[in-house]
């Protein structure tokens, strides 16, 4: 069985600063354009695990917006509802790690061709497909959360399955009608893929189980939180906590490691696979992430995330 997934949101390159700490304030180092945005990603990732998959968004008519367009296509991911903007350039995030295990963005989004991603022809994107997959990270301007509450309304409306992801940039928790919009879609979500802490901020208390029990009540299906190195947990309604620790690798490049394994889990569990053993997969295909500098660099096929895991069982 295909699973048909749908992916909206933002399209940019990401350029990865050379050196830990790297300020931003003087001349360095930088390395890229690497093809980047979460939900690219994410659809990347779920092509590669064999979803078919459309991915709605937009990008400018120059050389960082063909080079995202190519990379997506030679992984198969669809891109007839991706618009070639000539009137604006391609989104850019610089991301540079601080020793402190954080990392710093500066983003040129909003106000590019990239922030102008919408989706035209609901009912005609939508028939057929098994879940719209919606991001916070898309949030970032007045016009972008109504091109997600659109299509949420849209999926809502058809009856259309949607899995959300709030991948929080701190900036938002301070514009409280963006916070209401992601609360509205984690609220209608059939699957949520949380990062640690992300819920409880969200959804203003709680701890990431507590907050993951109020989501399954209220008519959440899945419940994942992914806990980095540590791993991840998977919360049913009715069933235990399912966690699987993190795979011993070495870290480096963190970003994107999130949407990899969303889109893991989506391909895989949409595909027929059961949640737990798409969650297994999905540690795998995160673990992998990190190990490759850039956002995409280290999305794996389905084929490659079985001999990972083969390798690592004992026979
Ligand atoms: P991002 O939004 O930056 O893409 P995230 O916060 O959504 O990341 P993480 O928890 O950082 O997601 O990573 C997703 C998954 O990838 C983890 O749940 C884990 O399975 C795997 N992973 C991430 N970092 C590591 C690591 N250092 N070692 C092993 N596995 C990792
Ligand atoms: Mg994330």
């Amino acid at each position: 069985m295909t699973a048909r997934l749908l992916c909206i949101g933002e399209i940019l390159v990401e350029m990865v600063a050379d050196e830990v700490d790297q300020s931003n304030l003087a001349p360095g180092g930088w390395r890229g354009p690497y093809p980047s945005g979460a939900p690219a990603i994410l659809a990347d990732q779920a092509a590669l695990c064999g979803a078919e998959v459309s991915l709605v968004g937009s990008v400018g008519a120059d050389d960082f917006g063909a080079a995202c367009l190519a990379r997506l296509r030679a992984s198969g991911v669809g891109l007839d509802r991706v618009r070639v903007d000539e009137t604006g350039t391609t989104g850019v995030a610089f991301v540079s790690y601080r020793s402190s295990g954080e990392r710093s963005f500066v983003f040129h989004l909003p106000e590019t061709a990239s922030g102008r991603f919408r989706l035209t022809e609901p009912e005609a994107a939508l028939g057929g497909v098994d879940c719209v997959h919606l991001m916070g990270s898309s949030a970032f301007s007045p016009a972008a959360v109504e091109a997600l509450l659109e299509v949420d309304a849209a999926a809502a409306a058809l009856g259309v399955r949607t899995s959300f992801d709030p991948n929080l940039r701190p900036e938002m928790l301070n514009r409280p009608e963006y916070v209401a919009a992601l609360r509205r879609i984690l609220g209608r979500a059939w699957l949520v893929l949380a990062s640690e802490g992300e819920l409880p901020a969200l959804l203003g208390d709680g701890t990431d189980a507590r907050c993951a029990a109020r989501l399954l009540a209220g008519g959440a299906e899945l419940v994942v939180v992914k806990r980095g190195a540590a791993g991840a947990s998977l919360f049913r309604r009715g069933a235990d906590e399912v966690r699987v620790p993190g795979l011993a690798v070495d870290e480096v490049d963190p970003t994107g490691a999130g949407d990899c394994f969303g889109g893991t889990f989506l391909a895989l569990h949409l595909g027929g696979m059961d949640a737990a053993e798409a969650l297994r997969y999905a540690n795998v295909a995160g673990a992998m992430a990190v190990t490759r500098r850039g956002p995409m660099s280290g999305n794996r096929t389905f084929a490659e995330l079985q001999a990972v895991e083969r390798s690592l069982t004992p026979a």
